[in-house]
């Protein structure tokens, strides 16, 4: 079946609560909008999607996701312009990606039309919901679980696609100090690192809060194999500034295909700043950081957009990072910004109308 914006159908909220909201001091992820999105996949095939008020789900005891984890999600965000239009950045990449997602960790993929005309409608119910306040964005959480029954370790043959949506501030405040990790490890090869599944995060909270008792504030993670090479930083991509040239991971199995990491690339190119795409070693960055050739390193993600790093820890040497007059960081993050926000001209094509 096709889905338009005109087969969803849609229960209201009796009484909305978007008065008990202070859009001035809005956290990350911690309100949420009246509404969701929710689909559910039944007898081999996706039913057609219901916007309804947003509410807790009740699952039985034995629903597959309680043991065996399948779960996926995307992160994504929807902006107001002055003209008070409602956009978002490149959403069909969020799409294809919870697809990516799905067939790893063998989920029912969602139709491209189930995914867009749902979100659509939802964010057009939800419209007052998306904040206007400069920074301020409605971040997009459309996950997937499985829903169906038994304690048999095999997919389940029932699942829920739900997007739920919260108004929210921005993600990070301040410079980061990381802790280069050399025991523990996000992803392998082979493994499911390359997917946003739950499992991925949990395996990340106890060596992230080791790091945090040390006084750091994430982790970056380097290779399974030899902790040779940088891989990521938390549930970022991560950039790395030796004098004028950024550098950043190859994606494979264990790094994720971020959708603001090859944005910054492609911006990277159009402004001339010389990138590249290459394994960097954790001895490159300790070295380049003595010899002060080592000028920014940053996360990419949806969330914090970017994120700089003012500094890292390594084998309890702590290195500080140079203050930035003119960082490539803010000025990549200013660009991509100003696409999201439709505050300049897009020559990308990312920015999508709802
Ligand atoms: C989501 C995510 C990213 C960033 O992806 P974006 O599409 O830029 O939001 C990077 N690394 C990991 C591990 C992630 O989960």
């Amino acid at each position: 079946m096709n889905i338009t914006e005109q087969n969803i159908t849609i229960e209201k909220v009796k009484q909305s609560k978007i008065s008990q909201i202070d859009f001035n001091n809005l956290s990350f992820g911690s309100v949420f909008t009246d509404h969701m999105l929710v689909c559910d996949y039944k007898n081999g095939a996706w039913e057609t999607p219901k916007v309804v008020p947003y509410q807790p789900i009740t699952l039985d005891p034995s629903s597959k996701i309680f043991h065996y984890g399948q779960s996926i999600f995307e992160g994504m965000k929807a902006y107001k312009d002055k003209e008070d239009a409602t956009w978002l950045f490149r959403p069909l990449e969020n799409q294809k990606r919870l697809n990516i997602s799905a067939k790893r960790m063998s989920i029912p993929e969602i139709p491209e039309d189930y995914f867009m005309e749902g979100l659509k409608t939802l964010l057009k119910v939800d419209e007052k919901w998306i904040p206007k306040n400069e920074g301020s964005s409605l971040y997009i959480r459309p996950f997937v679980f499985a829903s169906g029954l038994g304690f048999h370790a095999s997919p389940a043959d029932e699942y829920k696609f739900i997007i739920a949506c919260a108004p929210s501030g921005a993600y990070f405040s301040g410079k980061v100090k990381v802790l280069i990790e050399e025991k523990y490890s996000r992803s392998a090869n082979g493994g499911v690192g390359f997917a946003k599944t739950g499992g991925n995060y949990a395996g990340q909270f106890y060596p992230t809060q080791l790091a945090v008792e040390k006084g750091y504030n994430q982790v970056i993670w380097t290779d399974d194999n030899a902790h040779e090479y940088i891989e990521e930083a938390g549930a970022m991509n991560i950039f790395i500034r030796i004098n004028d040239t950024l550098i950043t991971g190859p994606t494979s199995d264990r790094i994720l295909d971020g959708i603001t990491r090859k944005s910054i690339l492609e911006i990277a190119k159009d402004e001339g700043i010389k990138a590249e795409v290459r394994k960097i070693t954790v001895a490159e960055v300790v070295a380049a950081a003595k010899d002060g050739s080592l000028k920014e390193m940053f996360g990419a993600g949806t969330a914090a957009v970017i994120s700089p790093i003012a500094g890292f820890g390594f084998r309890d040497v702590d290195y500080d990072l140079p203050e930035m007059e003119d960082s490539i960081a803010e000025r990549l993050k200013k660009r991509i910004t100003d696409i999201q926000y439709n505050r300049a001209e897009d020559t990308f094509g990312w920015r999508y109308k709802v």
